[in-house]
């Protein structure tokens, strides 16, 4: 059997992976889920045939988009996910021992349920008792509940469909009046390969917003370019002047203190579209 997966990176890119099987297939009110076990990044989950996760890379991503922040400020207490179904941010964010409760937003609840079912060393988090489950829309969620967490993380789809409200000036307005005196949000903000227009944009609102905005960066081979963006806006911590001895030692296998400062550093072509 020589079956594949193939995802439309662009109208002129595809990224293609070996299936050994389809482990789960459902059409949600949202999107079509597909759980596969891949040969080269083992379990894979997609949303509308995009990639959302696997087995074999997670580790990057959740680690940075929740690491970076979490340690940029002091002891946070209470942090909310939006979007982030899979469950991976959460287990990661549970590392932290000041964190009190973590308040998953997912609009989709098949997201959750089949990251429960078929991937649970992601998904492993979501069974802590710190942990809450909420099947909603994180825009929503978040204009309902003015000064409520110390740090938000926006762990969502590309901006299509229910998400593309999440990459907008009015969200992050509600993102900043969701948050503590002195807390600060993360999001995924795509590739600075092909996302040359949105990225400007995003860093803009952001500026326009928060006092501190900060624009960092990982590498994740199964996202479009391998290069993937994080924003971050904060009302005060800044995650440059975080002394990084101080950062506490955690079980990691991307994340650690000289990532920390070295995510900020641009190469020419990233400062340019962020300047
Ligand atoms: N790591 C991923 C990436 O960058 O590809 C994101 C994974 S996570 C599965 C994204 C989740 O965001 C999806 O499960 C989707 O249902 C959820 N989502 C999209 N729009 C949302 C909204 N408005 N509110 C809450 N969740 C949303």
């Amino acid at each position: 059997m020589n079956l594949w997966v193939t995802e439309y990176q662009s109208e002129n890119l595809t990224i293609g992976c070996r299936v050994l099987k389809t482990l789960y297939r459902e059409k949600t009110r949202f999107q079509e889920i597909m759980i596969a076990e891949t040969l080269q990044f083992g379990k894979m989950l997609l949303l509308d045939g995009v990639i959302q996760t696997t087995v074999a890379d997670e580790f990057v991503y959740h680690e940075m988009i929740t690491h970076v922040g979490l340690n940029t400020l002091e002891k946070p207490r209470r942090v909310l996910v939006v979007g982030g179904g899979d469950g991976g941010s959460v287990r990661e964010i549970l590392k932290h021992k000041s964190v009190e409760k973590v308040t998953l937003v997912e609009i989709d609840g098949k997201v959750v349920e089949s990251a429960r079912a078929f991937l649970p060393e992601i998904s492993c988090g979501l069974n802590d008792p710190r942990a809450e489950v909420i099947v909603d829309d994180g825009i929503k969620h978040v204009k309902e509940n003015p000064d409520t967490y110390d740090m938000i993380i926006v762990d969502s789809t590309d901006p299509v469909g229910p998400a593309v409200g999440l990459f907008g000036a009015d969200f992050y307005r509600d993102v900043y009046n969701a948050l503590t005196e002195n807390g600060l949000f993360v999001a995924q903000t795509e590739s600075p390969f092909y996302n040359r227009e949105l990225i400007p944009r995003i860093i803009g609102d952001v500026r326009s917003i928060f006092p501190v905005a900060r624009f960092f960066m990982a590498s994740i081979p199964t996202y479009p370019g391998g290069l993937w963006s994080f924003t971050m806006g904060s009302k005060k911590h800044d995650p440059l002047e975080v002394d990084i001895n101080s950062i506490p030692k955690m079980e990691t296998r991307y994340y650690n203190p000289e990532i920390h400062s070295s995510s900020f550093v641009l190469p020419e072509f990233v400062k340019e579209l962020v300047k």
